[in-house]
């Protein structure tokens, strides 16, 4: 039977308007939740997801300031504009468009973010927060992926979930999160040996490796939830995701589409993410 569509818009979209009640409560406690966005250089895509997040944050009322930045900004300069942000009490959260130019340090700039307003949750220390279970933001695309799990009713607590990809924006975040939540988890990679037979023993499967449609059906084992992180744009201009929909979606019992899966999550997280920074400062 063809799986379960796990509907990343409808959900994304429910989640906002629990940020926009969110804030309303908020406002009326005198706290109005604000984003800072500092964009360095024209990176056209950059240029793209920045107005996505400004636009986003003025649907639900958050407070949001782009900084755009040109491309030759000094690492200096950049980090002087955090560290004013960090010391601003307009702001409850602050995110940096990355990637970043050459000739800055992307580290440390994320570094240099205040911990309690890395609402993007990147900085090593929050990092060093989710590893050890401690208070934290979780990154948000990984905690798009848990919620979709979440509204579908999967509880990871004692399945087996596969991990493909171990980049430390999506893989390694989104396995300790399983992992948080009970879940047995195995992280694959370019390296590992028999990649089918990994994905076959998961009753989760998550895919975020960056290859279009590599991911198929008989790589599934029978009933699986798959959630498809991967975002891939084809020479045809089609866009796809890491696994082939078709032939995964005949094994699946619940599955992400791209795009419409994990791909509106994110913003939405970010968004709660926000709230909740400014909820800890009351
Ligand atoms: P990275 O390129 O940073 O990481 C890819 C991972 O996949 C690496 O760990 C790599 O292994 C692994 N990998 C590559 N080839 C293979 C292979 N043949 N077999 C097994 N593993 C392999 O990508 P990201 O994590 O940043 O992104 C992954 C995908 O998710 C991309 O399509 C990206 O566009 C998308 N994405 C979507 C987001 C969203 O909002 N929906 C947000 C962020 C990313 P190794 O470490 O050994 O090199």
């Amino acid at each position: 039977m063809a799986a379960q569509i796990l509907d990343g818009k409808q959900i994304a979209a429910e989640v906002r308007e629990g940020v926009k009640k969110e804030v309303e409560e908020l406002k009326s406690k005198g706290i109005h939740p604000g984003l800072a966005v500092v964009l360095v250089g024209d990176n056209p895509a950059s240029q793209v997801y920045v107005r996505n997040k400004h636009k986003a944050c003025e649907e639900v009322g958050i407070y949001s300031e782009v900084h755009r930045l040109p491309g030759t900004t000094s690492q200096e300069e950049l980090l002087a504009l955090i560290r004013k942000l960090n010391e601003d009490p307009k702001l409850h959260g602050i995110l940096v468009q990355l990637p970043l130019p050459d000739h800055i340090d992307e580290k440390k700039v994320i570094d240099t973010i205040a911990l309690d307003k890395d609402v993007d949750g990147f900085s090593p220390s929050n990092v060093g927060n989710l590893v050890i279970g401690d208070k934290c933001f979780y990154p948000c695309t990984p905690y798009g992926c848990m919620v979709l799990l979440e509204k579908a009713g999967i509880d990871p607590k004692g399945k087996k979930a596969v991990v493909v990809g171990r980049s430390n924006i999506v893989g390694k975040p989104v396995a300790l999160m399983l992992l948080a939540r009970h879940a047995t988890v195995t992280i694959c990679h370019s390296r590992t040996k028999d990649l089918a037979a990994e994905c076959r023993q998961a009753d989760i499967l998550v895919a975020a490796v960056g290859k279009p449609e590599m991911i198929t059906g008989d790589m599934i084992k029978e009933g699986a939830v798959v959630i498809d992180v991967g975002i891939n744009r084809l020479d045809n201009g089609k866009l796809v995701g890491d696994v082939h929909f078709e032939s995964a979606r005949e094994k699946a019992s619940w599955i992400t589409p791209v795009p419409g899966g994990v791909g509106p999550m994110t913003i939405a997280m970010l968004l709660k993410n926000t709230v909740e920074a400014a909820r800890r400062r009351c």
